[in-house]
């Protein structure tokens, strides 16, 4: 960094010697991970190039459809260029879902029928999901469990896949979905390799080749030059607001997979019989588009952001997850700081570190979907975006923070900056 760069950071957010001297240790720990992820990068660039050139997108993809919709020729395109990305049969991007969560109860309730079981095997899913499966509590609010459908859980072996155990489930022939998620969600371990659920999954296919195996995708797009997709997952899911969107989706999420199922998910979408047929997209896929383009180099930039969250976290003393130098399946970076105070203070450091709200004060606070007060960080241009700078931490034991996102790492390094010195020095 140029010294007049440091004077006016320096300046600008009056951080203390202690962050600047972690700072120039950190960034240069930094440097041989960084051309790792360079790499990733451009293998997905050319994936995505090709996959539009392929499909011949043209300005008269950039559609905005009214009404019902039919025959949105930008909807429909966008879907095929998502299936090659992913190498699968058939695809479903949407404005219409309302977030990941939302695909994810798409793709699920699309293709389990009363009487059948959602089996997951990495453990107990990501919050958000208890209500769509019928663990959290909640009576009468349309849970799979309230149509009739089983649920059960393999929990992780020392953040692993318990093989032994998932193959006595698998005896249960009302076994009818595998869940599996990629990323961490709120949890400490490490996200799963896209080679680690290629292994599970051909040992599940194996026991068991009639059951549909699905992943939540969440937040690892792009991540490895492989998908979920790539190594037999037969269905995933995700959000729009997070990696794929490359930071220009307003809204949405996508399911890809094969193509009698993600007709299924689409049934629960709209309705049997239309399905992805319509739903019109309000002028809405240039956006899809040009965010998919650049999802490859912005999911990059996220994943910088974290690494170098890790380092310089570690470096401060803070135990981090995953580490800076380890392989990694997604853009989360957990930080655990034992003291509901940091971790409050780091959160608020990430939100005065934002181009939006950066002002603002922000709380823990209950929200919808969660069962811990959450405090969430994020001055985004799009609400909640997660591929944008941000950090939100459950109020609970030992109070870890989850930092994602950073559409450039310049400004995802400014924000980590800033969080810090918050801990450092409040
Ligand atoms: C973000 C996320 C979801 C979906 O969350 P939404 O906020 O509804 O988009 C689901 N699973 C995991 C692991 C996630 O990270």
């Amino acid at each position: 960094m140029l010294q007049i760069t440091k004077d006016l950071l320096k300046n600008t957010y009056n951080f203390g010697d202690e962050t600047l001297k972690l700072y120039d240790i950190a960034i240069k720990d930094v440097e041989e991970q960084f051309k790792i992820y360079d790499e990733i990068r451009e293998y997905n660039q050319i994936k995505v190039l090709k996959a539009f050139q392929e499909e011949r997108i043209s300005d008269t993809h950039f559609t905005n459809s009214s009404g019902y919709g039919y025959d949105d020729i930008g909807r429909d395109s966008l879907d095929k260029v998502y299936a090659r990305i992913f190498n699968a049969e058939a695809a479903l991007v949407r404005p219409h879902f309302v977030n990941g969560t939302h695909a994810i109860g798409a793709a699920l309730f699309g293709n389990l029928r009363p009487g059948d079981k959602l089996l997951a095997v990495s453990g107990k899913p990501y919050d958000t999901l208890h209500n769509i499966i019928g663990i959290s509590g909640e009576e009468k609010i349309g849970s799979l469990k309230e149509y009739g459908v089983n649920y059960e859980q393999v929990d992780l072996k020392e953040g692993k896949f318990d093989f032994e155990a998932i193959k006595e489930a698998l005896k249960d022939s009302s076994v009818k979905v595998i869940h599996i998620q990629r990323s961490t969600g709120y949890g400490w371990r490490n996200s799963f390799l896209v080679s680690e659920i290629g292994e599970i999954i051909s040992y599940i296919k194996d026991i068991r080749e009639d059951v549909n195996v699905f992943v939540d995708n969440c937040y690892g797009e792009f991540i490895d030059v492989i998908e979920p997709t790539d190594v037999g997952a037969d269905l995933i899911a995700g959000s729009l607001i997070k990696n794929i969107g490359g930071g220009l989706a307003p809204s949405g999420g996508y399911i890809v997979g094969k193509k009698e199922l993600v007709t299924q998910a689409a049934y629960r979408l709209t309705i049997p019989g239309i399905g992805g047929e319509c739903g019109a997209t309000f002028g809405l896929m240039r956006s899809l588009y040009q965010g998919l383009f650049l999802a490859p180099h912005v999911a990059m930039e996220a994943v910088k952001g974290a690494v170098f969250c890790a380092r310089i976290m570690e470096l401060a003393g803070f135990e981090v997850l995953p580490k800076y130098d380890e392989k990694r399946s997604d853009i989360i970076q957990s930080i655990k700081f034992g003291d509901p105070k940091k971790v409050i203070d780091f959160c608020k450091g990430i939100q005065h570190g934002s181009p939006i709200d950066s002002y603002v004060e922000c709380e823990p606070w209950a929200m919808p979907g969660y069962k811990d007060e959450v405090i969430m960080a994020a001055g985004a241009f799009i609400q909640g975006a997660s591929i944008e700078l941000s950090a939100d931490a459950p109020i609970r034991e030992p109070y870890i923070a989850y930092l994602q996102g950073g559409l450039t790492f310049d400004h995802a390094k400014i924000g980590i900056l800033i969080a810090l010195n918050n801990v450092l020095n409040k």
